[in-house]
């Protein structure tokens, strides 16, 4: 075991976990194997590792945050690479979210389904906060607080507005400058420890995913969670490698088997949140891409870009529309793409936010929000997809980001080059 690779390791977490997982699951009755295996060892080792992923989670992003801020020594490159990110991330859900709508309407997956036969779990519509309170959130009043509960978006404009002011500062905070570096060579060692723990970790989340899973519920809806999975996979793999290609001249597989460990925890925690830490470590290690970049892209990613999830709800209203019947007009997708790209920015990077966020989508086109207690029942299934690719848009936006950052640094240097040469 010791000599295997973290992402061999995981691998074998993920496949035992589903396995013994899916083994036990005619037993899950039984009170032995409820107590001693589901509520015990899966428990233990599931839980036990989550929490200490998320134990580092904030000071991991807070003091990397500052820290790569403060390297950038630069407001103009800060700002341009958060244009940059930003575009980035909205394109790709808008691009993921009108090939889900264009997919569903040609797979139609609510077609054919009789409503009856489909279980539908409890769902109580929740008020959503508006776009301007939703802007008004980023800035903390009481940063804290923010840290204290973890509100990622504050924590981020906190952590940037500290790092930028380092840079203001210069000498005069060349020590706190230096603290910051060393608490993230702390978090990132931490990080290291930590994943050694990964296969056992994964091998308790999976194997309970899968002991519990309401099997039953999901044949009647087996046609919206293979649509859904045929179009993350068509996101993951073709559109993500055409513009790692275009942008990065990144080879597709080879990319792929670099991030399997991040796509195998995203899969198995369902939270984007949760795989930060790891996909940190990847990007360093195997992309060698700049912390600067990384320690923004990945943490802002994780909290405002779900490609994956905005693909679900896409075929998640043309699913709905189908299965009670309602036409949907060109302006009604419109409309859709609008919200659901909206919407994935206030999606936490937590299981289940998602679908909750729906209804944002569904009722914006007057859609019977009763579809979303259908989905409910076979939602984790579909979320671990869909965290899958929402974590692999980040790294793919951060390789992205950094190689055409490095590209235009070393374009700068030859002209800077050939001006001193004249000189
Ligand atoms: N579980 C997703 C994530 O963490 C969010 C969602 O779609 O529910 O990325």
């Amino acid at each position: 075991m010791k000599n295997l690779k973290l992402i061999h390791k995981v691998f074998i977490g993920l496949v035992s976990g589903i396995i013994v997982g899916a083994l036990l699951y005619p037993m899950k009755e039984n009170p032995i194997v409820s107590k001693y295996i589901v509520s015990g060892l899966f428990e233990f080792l599931g839980q036990g590792f989550l929490r200490l992923v998320k134990m580092i989670i904030v000071p991991l992003v807070f003091a990397s945050l500052v820290t790569g801020t403060a390297a950038m020594n630069d407001v103009k490159k800060l700002g341009r690479i958060g244009i940059k990110t930003l575009a980035f991330f909205m394109g790709t859900t808008a691009i993921g979210i009108i090939a889900a709508i264009v997919g569903a309407n040609i797979l139609k997956p609510g077609a054919g389904i009789v409503l009856e036969n489909v279980q539908k779990a409890q769902y109580v519509a929740k008020e959503t906060d508006s776009f301007v309170k939703v802007l008004l959130n980023i800035i903390p009043t009481n940063p804290i607080e923010a840290l204290v509960k973890g509100e990622m978006l504050q924590v981020i404009f906190f952590a940037v507005m500290t790092g930028f002011v380092i840079t203001i500062l210069g000498e005069k905070a060349n020590r706190l400058q230096g603290i910051f570096e060393e608490v993230n060579s702390l978090m990132l060692k931490m990080v290291s420890l930590i994943m050694e723990l990964a296969p056992f970790g994964i091998f308790g989340l999976i194997g309970k995913t899968f002991i519990t899973l309401g099997w039953a519920a999901m044949k009647p809806l087996a046609s919206f969670i293979i649509v859904t999975y045929i179009l993350l996979l068509f996101h993951g793999l073709v559109v993500y490698q055409i513009l790692l290609r275009v942008y990065a001249k990144e080879s597709p597989v080879a990319f792929l088997k670099k991030i399997l460990a991040p796509m195998t925890l995203a899969f198995s925690t369902s939270s984007s949140a949760a795989c930060i830490p790891l996909s940190l470590k990847t990007l360093k290690e195997e992309f060698n891409v700049e912390e600067k970049i990384s320690s923004f892209t990945i943490p802002l990613g994780a909290t405002i870009n779900m490609d994956g999830t905005a693909i679900m709800q896409g075929v998640a209203t043309v699913f709905i529309a189908q299965l009670y019947n309602i036409h949907l007009t060109t302006n009604d997708y419109f409309m859709v793409v609008l919200t659901a790209v909206l919407a994935s920015i206030g999606t936490a990077g937590v299981p289940g936010v998602g679908t909750i966020m729906l209804s944002m989508v569904l009722s914006q086109v007057g859609l019977p929000l009763e579809g979303i207690g259908m989905i409910l029942a076979v939602d984790r299934i579909v979320d671990m997809g869909r965290t899958t690719v929402n974590i692999t848009g980040d790294l793919v936006c951060s390789v992205i980001i950094d190689r055409i950052e490095k590209r235009a640094e070393n374009a700068e240097e030859k002209v800077q080059g050939k001006v001193a040469a004249k000189i």
